[in-house]
């Protein structure tokens, strides 16, 4: 199947229209300016388009002219710039680029693509970029959203972006050279993104063939006034799992709002660092279910909770082992034909003092989850504080030896799996990249330096009784996204 060209971008012209316009083609627009954009340009790679946006105004209130930014050294620029990806490096192209276009343009961008990437910090795409939004003049910039999703469409086939922009140049009438980039861009931020695109809500759906793309497994959210019945036996049920780091804090930003978006049948919730008492009624009793919670004796500290459309046949708090149970770490809903774990384990902390304590726990959740599923399905969630494989966490080699990616760690995972349990987003996902959690610093989340530590794991027997696995990464709220199973 070919796509049809000046259908889908005449399409995605009316589509991107209420879409925020890419930072690059804002300051385009505002400034017609060819050395802003080309800074503005240099800021945006790997970066939010919000921060990228930020960091050109405090930049530009300082340095307008390629003359003021000579006169601000690298210290100074590192701090203007901070917090855009891969700061240092281009502080560094910021610094030395105004001696280069004095020595060679006189002080003026160029607009010619080989000269353009002759500066510092400018390859091609920007090169591209600047010579298309700053000048107006024919040229395609190649990011990642338009190689990705030209290959998608099967416009072109091709490996890398220099391929895809070589290939468009063949193929792609000229009038939409310079306005590809930022249609595509808007539609690969919003829409077509690269990790689980919308395509059930996509106005291009009844004409791409989607070419590479793995489907989301999720049936579509139930509504919550449809709630009733949803946990009848066999009937499909939407489990969550999600860390909140703190249930107090993300009842600010938002939670008992998220939840009903996310129309759960059953949530866990882990790390809730609060007793029921300091939660306010409306959550504390979560209209439309059931409330369970299980804190810490120590205050502010660990703790999990579950809410459930329907009661629980009978609950049972902890594992029997003081030293976990006073952290309030296991919390476990009984219903007619499955068990439901709420797990929080144990943090191996940083200098790996509580590593031994974690494999106990590891072991002692294993053996107590072996022994319900001897009677009816299990089904394990929460976040395990560990990174499984390579694939689950940005840099592997970085962490060898850190907490939650230790060999001890890993193989605490290793045991489950051996023993026939399910990773239940592994059979359905395969993909690197994807990830539960985030480091507040360094704007981890924006540039996906992340780690997959939260998981729902079923028992061997009930591998049927999966219906669909995934991770919620664009629900904001807390470090941590919410883990979903579809389970009947
Ligand atoms: S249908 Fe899916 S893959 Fe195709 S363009 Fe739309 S979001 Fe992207």
């Amino acid at each position: 199947m070919s796509i049809d060209i000046d259908k889908v971008l005449s399409i995605l012209e009316e589509e991107v229209r209420d879409y925020q316009v890419p930072v690059v083609d804002l300051i385009a627009v505002q400034t017609h300016d060819p050395f802003k954009v080309l800074v503005a340009t240099i800021l945006s790679a790997r970066t939010k388009d919000e921060v990228t946006a930020q960091a050109a105004a405090r930049l530009f209130a300082r340095a307008a002219t390629p003359q003021e930014l000579a006169a601000l050294d690298e210290p100074t620029l590192q701090k203007l710039i901070y917090p855009v990806g891969f700061y240092k490096n281009k502080a560094g192209y910021l610094a030395a680029l105004p001696a280069v276009l004095e020595k060679n343009f006189g002080s003026q961008v160029p607009d010619d693509i080989d000269q353009l990437v002759t500066l510092p910090g400018v390859g091609r795409k920007t090169a591209n970029l600047v010579r298309a939004v700053g000048f107006g003049k024919p040229a395609i910039c190649v990011d990642t959203h338009v190689h990705r999703i030209m290959n998608i469409w099967g416009y072109v086939r091709t490996k890398t972006p220099l391929e895809t922009e070589m290939a468009l140049r063949e193929k792609l009438p000229e009038k939409y050279w310079i306005r590809v980039n930022s249609l595509l861009v808007a539609f690969g931020q919003k829409t077509c993104r690269p990790v689980g695109p919308h395509c059930e809500t996509c106005v291009l759906a009844s004409l791409c063939p989607r070419i590479g793309v793995t489907p989301r497994k999720l049936r579509p959210l139930p509504k919550v006034e449809d709630g009733e019945g949803l946990m009848r036996e066999g009937a499909v049920k939407r489990l969550i799992s999600w860390n909140v780091n703190g249930l107090r804090a993300a009842i600010k930003n938002g939670f008992t709002e998220t939840v009903r978006s996310l129309a759960p049948d059953i949530l866990a919730l882990q790390e809730i660092k609060a007793v029921p008492e300091q939660l306010p009624e409306e959550v504390r009793e979560l209209e439309g279910f059931s409330s369970y919670f299980y804190p810490a004796l120590k205050k502010g500290y660990s703790g999990v909770a579950a809410y459930s459309r329907m009661p629980a046949d009978s609950i049972r708090h902890g594992i029997g082992d003081p030293r976990f149970d006073e952290e309030g770490r296991v919390l476990t809903l009984e219903f007619a034909d499955f068990y439901f774990v709420n797990c929080y384990f144990p943090n191996s902390r940083h200098d790996l003092s509580r590593l031994d304590l974690k494999q106990e726990f590891n072991r002692a959740v294993q053996e107590f989850a072996q022994g319900l599923a001897a009677k009816k399905s299990v089904v394990i969630c929460g976040d395990f504080n560990v990174a499984h494989t390579e694939k689950d966490l940005a840099n592997p080699a970085a962490n060898v030896r850190n907490a939650g990616f230790t060999v001890e760690e890993r193989q605490g995972l290793d045991d489950y799996i051996k023993a026939g349990w399910i990773d239940t987003f592994r059979a359905y996902n395969q993909e690197p990249g994807r990830y539960s959690w985030w480091s507040y610093r360094g704007n981890a989340r924006e540039r996906n330096i992340g780690w997959r530590i939260d998981y729902f794991l079923v028992d061997p027997a009930s591998r049927a009784r999966m219906v669909g696995a995934d991770i919620l990464d664009d629900i904001p709220g807390s470090d941590h996204c919410p883990v979903v199973l579809d389970f009947k």
